[in-house]
Parts: structure tokens; sequence; C-alpha cells
């Protein structure tokens, strides 16, 4: 919904943790604030069935209710928040004007926090049973992996990082990738080979993932000769990639290669008045604790910029 009427001074992209994050401080400081949110408000941690490494909850506690505890926060705040999904930024020198599907916003400044997907696999089973034993982020889920035996799928730092992480927990990691060489860093290589926990399916890609109620095997086949075979597995760590979701930012701010957006440590685009925060900034560690103190920044800073 479009409202032309009203102009305001914070327009933030993204309804996950690092746009809460920052409706909840731009809000807070009395900054006539709007988030717009495309699908359910909360982003990626929604899909989290348990987040054990946010301060404040010893116990843990489900994505889902954290998303919904920041959402409250942020709207008992004043922030106002709308279903729509942004296609573009128009920059004048005074103002700027959010583009969306249903209409646009008028807008001092901007805090992108449109996060970032992570590359699927595309096979069968991976759908039905991610939260389930498939997962895309050790550091959220290998503790949930104790002695068991995990497969990792992909070859490069993050993958690789990924294996390293799940041999605290695991039992077994078996990295499976579609080369026959790793495209990790020479030091990652190293600690990954010294690993006993860590063993390789090299030329080998996931065919499909099975189970029942949880993952119990893949099945795999080998690139160079076709032949099949199955891995008995409790978990599979899918670790091939990232997709920024910048489509609708480009020629507006800078993206480094992968597309994500490049800021400084205040989260300046280099675009006056537009700022980035979160898994969508170039280097994330894509963890809800960084993302929500990349909100809190952008909006401080968004603050000082309407400040003048
Ligand atoms: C299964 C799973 C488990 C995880 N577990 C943990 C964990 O235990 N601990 C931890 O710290 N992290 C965990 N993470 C990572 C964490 O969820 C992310 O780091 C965090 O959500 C990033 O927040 P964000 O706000 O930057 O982006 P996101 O959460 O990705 O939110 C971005 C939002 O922007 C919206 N959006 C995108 N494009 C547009 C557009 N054009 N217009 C409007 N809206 C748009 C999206 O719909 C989305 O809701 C997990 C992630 C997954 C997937």
């Amino acid at each position: 919904m479009s409202n032309p009427d009203k102009n305001y001074d914070v327009v933030i992209i993204g309804g996950g943790p690092a746009g809460l994050s920052a409706g909840i401080y731009a809000s807070r400081a009395r900054l006539v604030s709007l988030l717009i949110e495309r699908g359910v408000v909360g982003g990626q941690i929604l899909n989290a069935e348990r987040v054990e490494n946010y301060p404040g909850f010893p116990e843990g506690i489900s994505g889902f209710d954290l998303a919904q505890f920041m959402h409250q926060q942020a709207t008992g705040f004043g922030l106002e928040t709308v279903t729509d999904e942004v296609i573009g930024i128009e920059i004048t020198e005074q103002q700027k004007v959010v583009r969306t599907s249903k209409g646009s916003y008028v807008t001092k400044a901007v805090i992108i926090a449109s996060g970032s997907e992570r590359q699927k696999l595309g096979v069968p089973g991976e759908a039905e049973f991610t939260g389930k034993g498939v997962s895309y982020c050790a550091t959220c889920d290998a503790a949930f992996f104790r002695e068991k035996t995990v497969a990792v799928v992909g070859g490069g730092n993050a993958a690789i990082t990924e294996a390293l992480e799940l041999t605290k927990f695991a039992s077994k990691v078996i990295v499976v990738h579609r080369r026959n060489q790793l495209r990790a860093t020479k030091i990652l290589q190293e600690r990954a080979f010294a690993e006993t926990k860590i063993e390789f399916l090299w030329d080998s890609v996931v065919e499909e993932i099975v189970g029942e109620t949880f993952v119990n095997r893949i099945r795999v086949r080998n690139v160079t000769n076709g032949q099949e075979s199955s891995l008995e597995v409790s978990g599979v760590f899918i670790s091939v990639g990232f997709k920024p979701n910048t489509d609708y930012l480009k020629g507006i701010v800078t993206l480094d290669a992968t597309g994500a957006v490049v800021t400084n440590d205040s989260m300046e685009t280099g675009v006056p008045g537009i700022f980035a925060a979160g898994d969508i900034r170039s280097n994330s560690i894509r963890q809800v604790i960084a993302a929500a103190g990349d909100g809190a920044t952008a909006a401080i800073y968004a603050e000082r910029y309407i400040a003048g």
C-alpha cells in the first residue's frame, strides 16, 4: 500500500533480525520508521528449531519466538510494518523513494536489511528434511549432532569451516565434493586433512536425501563413473554458497563479487543516507547477534545522518 502523504525518517527493507533491531533503535529514537517485509516478519531465523547462541536465553529459544519478541519490541516503540516487496530505490538530494510492488514510500534514510538466501542443492528430500537433519549452518546446528555421522556438501572455505566445526560434536564428518580437490584455502585444507574425524568423498554429488522423521541416509553419485552409493548419516550440512537478496539494488549501492553490499563500520554504503545491515553485508558472519548489532549501528548512524 502506498502512502504518499506520509514522509518517513527511516524505511527499513527486510524484517529479519537486522531489520527488526534497526526498527527497535530507530522507533525508540522517535524516528518515524517503516519496515517493509515481503514475506513473514522474522526472516531466516524463523526456520531455526532452537537458537542456543543468542545471549539472554540460557535454555535457548525457538527461532520463531525470538523473531516474535523482536517484532513485538519494535512495534511497541511505534515501528510500522507492511507486507510488500521492494523493487528499487530512487535517490534525490533531499529524499529517497523506496519503490515497491504496490506503491512507493518517501523517506530521509534507508536501511537495507534484506538478508541472503542459502543456495539449495535442489535434490529430493532437501526441503522435506530441512530442520530435520538438513542444515545450512554448522555454527547454528552442529551441537545437535553429538556422536553422530554427518555429511558436509561442498568444497569451499565455508564447507571446510563447517566440517571442522562439526568435528567438535560429530563422531564422523564426510565431506562430499563434486570435484577431486578442495577450493578452500590451503590452511583450511591442511587442518581438514589432519583431522582424523573427517573423510572425503571426491567427485561425488548428492542425488537424494532420505529418512523417515529425520534424515538417515543420502544417495550419492560419482560424477566420473556414474556409480551410485548410499551413506548412512544423521545430518547433511549443505554449504554450496549464498545469494544475497540484492537484485533490486544493482546500480544503486556498491556490491562485492558475491553480490553482497559493501559498507564501512558505520553501516554506510557510500550513498549518503543509505545503510545496510545483517547477512546482506559483505563479509557478514551470518548470525543473529551480528545482524542485530549491525541493525542497531545502522539505525544510530541513520539518526545522526537525519540530524545533519
Ligand atoms: C535454519 C537456520 C538456522 C539458523 N540458526 C541460527 C542460530 O542458531 N543462531 C544464529 O545466530 N543464526 C542462525 N541462523 C542464521 C540467521 O538466521 C541469520 O544470520 C539472520 O536471520 C540474518 O538476519 P538478517 O535480518 O540479516 O536477514 P534475514 O533473516 O535473511 O531477513 C531478511 C528479510 O528480508 C526480506 N526481504 C528480502 N528481500 C526483500 C525485498 N525485496 N523486499 C522486502 N523484504 C525483503 C526477507 O523475506 C527476509 O525476511 C540460522 C539460519 C537458518 C536458515
